[in-house]
């Protein structure tokens, strides 16, 4: 039993249909509600919930302080490798481009935390590109122990691994892992993802499932905005959420919404998504899911990101370079993809101070719970 059995009952298009269909009167029922459902859900991210954006903003921000306060969690991408053995449409690391690849040595790690540290980050997300021989359980069983007693929260975007890998790494200090579906469309998927594991569209959709009965302590979901019809994607997210919480009851969730960036090699957004509708998008979330956290990188930009910030995100990353080696080495033709916001960690952090929160350079939870 997995999120697959699920995902089976669920049809793309009727979905579609249904979140088109809602009305005015659903948004209202939705807005009035104490607890939304699914249903409510699309109402909620339909186009006709985009004439109530304001009310929806301003319960997103009542419920997001009643649980979270004024706080915004500051974490940093560290990219250890630029290696990849998967051809994704979308991503500067494709096997298919030819870029300089670099996987990070002991040496050049500690130089990176130590340029991490010195920007005061406590939590830090690990990313390497899915290269299973030379950046996999071999590699991370090296560098964990090397990277986590610099930090109080390691995080990690890497390929999926076997619910015994995980189980290791939580051994080894992991907290978190962040594996995002990209599209829930099965087609839309094998055109995106042409070779290596990834093209494994059910393995990488039951992969929350191991991470949970491996009892790594938060799991982030999402869909890569831009690769199919946006709303019925973020449907998707939320359903699986839903089955995620009901299943695995201990374990704390986050949602990220990335929209696709430019890249070497430079895939268009077959449905582009407006500010307004991720703003609207962010609220839903939060309407849905008061305990959620919701994550916004540097993909956006500063403007956007310093107005969104008080309506229902809890974590962000600041100063982030996506190339091995970015703040201690230096090297911008390695890439993943262009950030947008390049401000530093302190002008983030003088920012959020400023709309009057606090930052917590942690993750949120740890930060709390001692
Ligand atoms: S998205 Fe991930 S798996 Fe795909 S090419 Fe990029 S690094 Fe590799």
């Amino acid at each position: 039993m997995s999120f697959v059995n699920r995902f089976n009952q669920l049809n793309w298009d009727d979905i579609s249909l249904s979140i088109y269909a809602k009305t005015a009167k659903d948004v209202e029922r939705a807005l009035a509600k104490p607890r939304r459902d699914l249903e409510d859900f699309k109402a909620l991210i339909s186009p006709a919930a985009e004439p109530y954006l304001e009310q929806m903003a301003q319960q997103s921000f009542a419920l997001t302080r009643k649980r979270f306060g004024h706080t915004m969690s500051l974490y940093i991408p560290l990219y250890l490798s630029n290696l990849c053995a998967n051809a994704c449409s979308y991503c500067g690391f494709s096997m298919e481009n030819r870029i300089k690849r670099r996987t990070l040595t002991e040496d050049e790690i500690e130089a990176e935390v130590a340029a991490i540290k010195a920007m005061k980050f406590d939590s830090v997300l690990l990313v390497t590109g899915e290269h299973e021989t030379k950046v996999g359980m071999n590699y991370f069983r090296k560098m964990l122990p090397l990277i986590k007693p610099s930090f109080n929260y390691l995080a990690m975007e890497v390929q999926p691994l076997a619910e015994q890998d995980y189980a290791e790494l939580k051994t080894l200090g992991l907290d978190a892992v962040m594996v995002y579906q990209e599209t829930y469309h099965p087609s839309t998927y094998a055109q995106h993802h042409l070779r290596g594991n990834k093209t494994k569209f059910e393995y990488r959709l039951e992969t929350p499932d191991r991470l949970a009965k491996a009892g790594i302590d938060k799991i982030g979901i999402g869909a890569l905005i831009g690769l199919e019809e946006w709303r019925t994607d973020c449907f998707f997210v939320a359903a699986h959420l839903d089955y995620l919480e009901r299943r695995y009851w201990k374990t704390r969730y986050s949602i990220s919404f990335p929209r696709l960036r430019p890249c070497e090699g430079g895939l268009q957004p077959k449905s582009v998504m407006t500010d307004k509708q991720l703003v609207q998008l962010i609220c839903a979330y939060r309407l849905l899911n008061s305990e959620v956290e919701l994550s916004l990188s540097t993909r956006e930009s500063e403007v956007f990101r310093d107005n969104v910030l008080p309506l229902g995100i809890t974590a962000m990353s600041a100063a982030s370079k996506t190339q091995p080696g970015g703040y201690a080495l230096e090297d911008s033709e390695l890439e993943q993809f262009e950030i947008s916001d390049e401000r530093s960690a302190s002008r983030v952090e003088a920012m959020i101070r400023s709309k009057g929160f606090d930052p917590i350079w942690r993750d949120w939870h740890s930060a709390y719970s001692g």
